[in-house]
């Protein structure tokens, strides 16, 4: 049952992986990518807003916004917890530059191709995140093809409750800052949210499928864990062992039985 069963992936499990699509180097805390051009622009200090780091910012639009670059695995900035946003400053006014941080945030997601995206993935190391597929975002929905459209949300110092009583379910997980790999992690079906919205009121909601699987992997994000540390053992992915016709070609019930018909997006319920 969930999380018991649920083990952490090796350092050797994931340098295996990568080596298929990525030269990596091994750090202290996990792995870092050897690529200078998917290592970070900035290496700022640790808490610097994400406004000072404009002068690092990725050539990729947003709606002609400019959008700072993404942080990845193996940055240390991703393995800790984030601060609380003083949520008085999203409602009082002036709150300009909270809210255009916040249109940055929702810009990166849809540039990046995300289902959702926690605000420390782009430098900003606040407790929030932002999540939602529209009907016309190919790019998210070319990483997951089996994903089914939702409504975009804003969640703003949010607390997570899981449904444990309505059951666990196996999902081939990503992540925009653990490029090229998919994990297969199991995660409660339902979640009640708590928190504030875009405009500093007070929201909740009962979440399940995909919005609440997404809920838990941002969620996580908050408090500096990544979906490799939920993954089942030798579970990590690239992204190439779902194309073509490889996924069909996996052992029968391996890692577990209907992972195997499971493709990114979709959901397997445990058996
Ligand atoms: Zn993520």
């Amino acid at each position: 049952m969930y999380p018991n069963n649920t083990r952490t992936v090796g350092v050797h499990e994931y340098m295996y992986w990568y080596l298929v699509t990525a030269p990596v180097m091994v750090s202290h805390r996990g792995i870092a990518l050897a690529d200078n051009n998917l290592l970070r622009r900035d290496q700022g200090s640790q808490h610097s807003p994400v406004t000072s780091r404009i002068s690092n910012l990725s050539s990729r639009g947003g709606g002609g916004m400019e959008l700072p670059g993404l942080v990845f695995i193996g940055d240390r900035e991703l393995l800790s917890p984030c601060e609380p946003c003083d949520v008085a400053k999203i409602s009082s006014p002036p709150n300009e530059n909270l809210q255009e941080q916040l249109r940055m945030l929702k810009a990166c997601q849809k540039a990046y191709g995300g289902i959702g995206i926690a605000a420390c993935q782009v430098g900003w190391r606040t407790r929030i995140f932002c999540m939602g597929i529209d009907v016309d975002d190919e790019a998210a929905r070319a990483r997951y093809p089996d994903a089914k459209p939702f409504p975009h949300q804003f969640w703003v110092n949010p607390s997570i409750t899981p449904h444990m009583e309505q059951g666990t379910s196996w999902f081939w997980e990503g992540c925009l800052s653990v490029p090229g790999m998919r994990g297969w992690v199991e995660r409660p079906n339902a979640v009640h949210m708590q928190g504030w919205n875009e405009n500093g009121e007070p929201i909740e909601a009962e979440l399940d499928g995909l919005p609440a699987r997404v809920a838990q992997h941002e969620y996580d994000h908050l408090d500096g864990v990544l979906f490799p540390d939920r993954a089942l053992a030798g579970t990590l992915l690239p992204v190439r062992a779902f194309e073509d016709d490889r996924q069909d070609k996996w052992p029968e019930n391996w890692p577990t039985p209907g992972a195997r018909k499971t493709k990114p997006g979709g959901f397997s319920e445990v058996k």
